[in-house]
């Protein structure tokens, strides 16, 4: 092939120069070769657009009867991850998208959509992510419009160790059909082996998509494989990079109970670049001696072969790799009531037992079942039973103009508990912690667009991260000092004790004394008679936080979910109840619109 033909219509001409250096590097290319080339360009379109520049801005396109519309909801980027994918296979193969973000979708479009796809994620107990708060609202709420017109898909994400289990894409799929929509494809659900359960998904939904808009499937493409935005050969979720370990360092002391581990990792060489609010994922490896009590429970010989989805290893390395190990799911639960017989277990899975049901998840790890309720698995059944070791993330606690770019520090708490009379862990944390210097360790860099620094530094920042919540308030710190951002900067900082679990205590102190920090506010939880947390000084300043934010201030807030984050919410509404003259209703309104600013964001999980 010696021309290039333009294909009409292109948004966006190519220079003459561009095009003759294409059609050099193009030249002599098989079809087959030039339909990767154009699904690996569709790829990385797909990230340029939505994932290295913001995919905050509006869309510039409106609803077009002849596209699909891909709306996603991300709270740590795997709903993200999975819409571009989409968007990419969707390009590549002739059907173009409209790829964006939940909250700058413009809501009034939902009317006029003709095909609409909705990936979007389940938070803890069953909450919607942030970005896609408004979202979920205005469908559920009196003013969503009838959507007689419109054929949609969910794919809902969620992780099937928590009873909510893919919620938000649940209660979307069924409230769009109530609304007078048509499913185009079933509502797909996808577990936190995440690729795995959603590719079938995405293959079948796709193919829905196209004969839906009646878009033949081009021959060529369907059998391609299209290489994932990231593209560039850059270490990946797939292909992770193994970073050598710097330091790692306990930062409480000897007497805390919990241990909190400040671990520094070299990326030199990886290609792999981050920015303060992205977050680093660590394929970790099980603790051994947990590997040790599950060979013990089910008596069976870690060196015997295993062979499952293709590969052959030993079930000790199955067990120490592959599988997970420390999360009970509901379909464990039921595999085990089959291989154990049960009738407890049996019982505990109905529906009308759902609280006890819940109670268990939360209370038990797979191994505790094993040892409660004990029966047979053969190796292979077992392995195929348990879900595939999923990567953990963990807030970058290190601006990379502070520390250089080849480099990134994490602050990990190991979780590590007796309970049903034997030791248990957190199966990355103990991992982590236990890394000697100069190990390596598999990585990746997840990125996190909403919960970055304010673009004008003039703006002020106020940081609440109790724990190791405090992670990313310190590359936010480190880079405002290093950029010398013209706002101030206000952390809230609580932990149990303050002789044993100030992090990074010397840092803010210092910090506080060359004026890269402004205010420093602390809550240590155990060191009085009654409770003090985050929330309990938020409300002590605030007049001052109020008019901090009513002087255009950013809100940043990191770390537990579940407790944490309400209870911080809920002080800020009364802070803007009792100082800013508020109802409570106008409160609530206040602190929403904040959120679909993006000046009150949130990294919590
Ligand atoms: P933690 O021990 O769970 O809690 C830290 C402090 O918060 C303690 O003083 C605790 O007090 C207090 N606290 C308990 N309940 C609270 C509530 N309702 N409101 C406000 N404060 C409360 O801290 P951690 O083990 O370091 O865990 C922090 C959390 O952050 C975890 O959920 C983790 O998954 C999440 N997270 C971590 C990262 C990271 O990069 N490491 C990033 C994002 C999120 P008491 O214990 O005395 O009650």
């Amino acid at each position: 092939m010696n021309a290039l033909v333009a294909p009409e219509p292109l948004p966006v001409a190519l220079s003459a120069e561009k095009t003759s250096l294409l059609a050099r590097l193009v030249d002599g290319l098989a079809a087959d070769e030039l339909y990767w080339i154009a699904a690996w360009s569709a790829a990385r379109a797909g990230q340029a657009r939505h994932g290295l520049r913001r995919a905050d801005t509006a869309p510039a396109t409106a609803p077009d009867p002849s596209r699909l519309t891909l709306l996603y909801g991300s709270q740590t980027g795997n709903a993200k991850r999975l819409a571009e994918q989409f968007a990419a296979r969707s390009e590549s193969g002739g059907l173009p998208v409209r790829l964006i973000r939940a909250d700058a979708y413009p809501l009034r479009e939902l009317a006029k959509e003709t095909h609409l796809l909705i990936v979007i994620s389940t938070q803890g107990e069953g909450e919607p992510p942030d970005d896609a708060r408004g979202l979920v609202e205005f469908i559920a709420g009196k003013r969503a419009p009838r959507l007689t017109g419109l054929r949609y898909a969910v794919l809902g994400l969620g992780d099937s160790s928590y009873p909510q289990f893919c919620a938000i894409g649940r209660q979307l799929d069924e409230r769009l059909a109530e609304l007078g929509a048509t499913r185009f494809a079933p509502l797909g659900e996808a577990d936190v082996d995440i690729d795995a359960s959603a590719a079938p998904w995405s293959v079948g939904a796709l193919e829905q998509a196209r004969q839906s808009l009646g878009t033949a499937t081009p021959a060529t493409v369907r059998s391609a494989t299209v290489p994932a935005p990231g593209g560039r050969g850059l270490p990946s979720r797939e292909q992770p990079f193994a970073a050598s370990v710097l330091a790692n360092q306990r930062i409480v002391s000897r007497d805390s109970a919990r241990a909190v581990h400040h671990l520094e990792l070299s990326l030199e060489g990886s290609g792999l670049r981050y920015a303060p609010g992205d977050a680093i994922g660590i394929r970790p490896t099980n603790p051994p001696a947990l590997v040790g009590q599950w060979l013990q429970a089910l008596r069976l010989d870690g060196g015997e072969d295993v062979a499952h989805a293709g590969r052959t290893l030993p079930l000790a390395q199955w067990l120490g790799q592959e599988c997970e190990l420390t999360r009970l799911t509901r379909a464990f639960v039921a595999a085990h009531a089959a291989a154990s017989g049960h009738a407890d277990l049996m019982r505990v899975l109905r529906t009308e037992h759902a609280a006890a049901f819940a109670g268990l998840l939360a209370s038990h790890q797979p191994i505790d079942l094993l040892h409660r309720y004990p029966g047979p698995w053969r190796a292979s059944d077992l392995v195929a039973a348990l879900r595939p070791l999923t990567p953990r993330l963990y807030s970058i606690a290190s601006s990379p103009r502070a520390v250089g770019e080849a480099e990134v520090h994490l602050t990990v708490a190991r979780i590590e508990y007796e309970a049903f009379g034997a030791p248990h862990w957190g199966a990355a944390s103990a991992f982590l912690s236990a890394l000697a210097e100069d190990a390596t360790v598999p990585v990746f860099i997840e990125s996190n667009d909403r919960f970055r620094l304010p673009a004008d530094d003039a703006r002020d920042i106020i940081m609440i991260g109790p724990g190791t919540g405090v992670a990313p308030f310190r590359a936010f710190v480190q880079d405002r000092r290093e950029t010398g951002a013209r706002g101030r900067n206000w952390l809230f900082f609580g932990n149990r004790h303050f002789t044993r679990d100030f992090l990074y205590q010397v840092e803010w102190q210092e910090a506080l004394k060359s004026g890269a920090l402004h205010r420093l506010d602390l809550a240590f939880s155990r060191d009085g008679a009654r409770k003090t947390y985050v929330q309990h000084r938020l409300r002590e300043q605030g007049r001052q936080l109020y008019a901090w934010l009513e002087d255009g201030a950013h809100l940043y807030v990191c770390g537990d979910a579940s407790h944490m984050a309400r209870d911080v919410h809920d002080a800020l509404i009364d802070i803007a109840v009792a100082h800013g003259g508020h109802s409570p209703d106008a409160a609530s309104a206040w602190l929403a619109d904040l959120l679909t600013q993006g000046r009150y964001v949130r990294d919590v999980y």
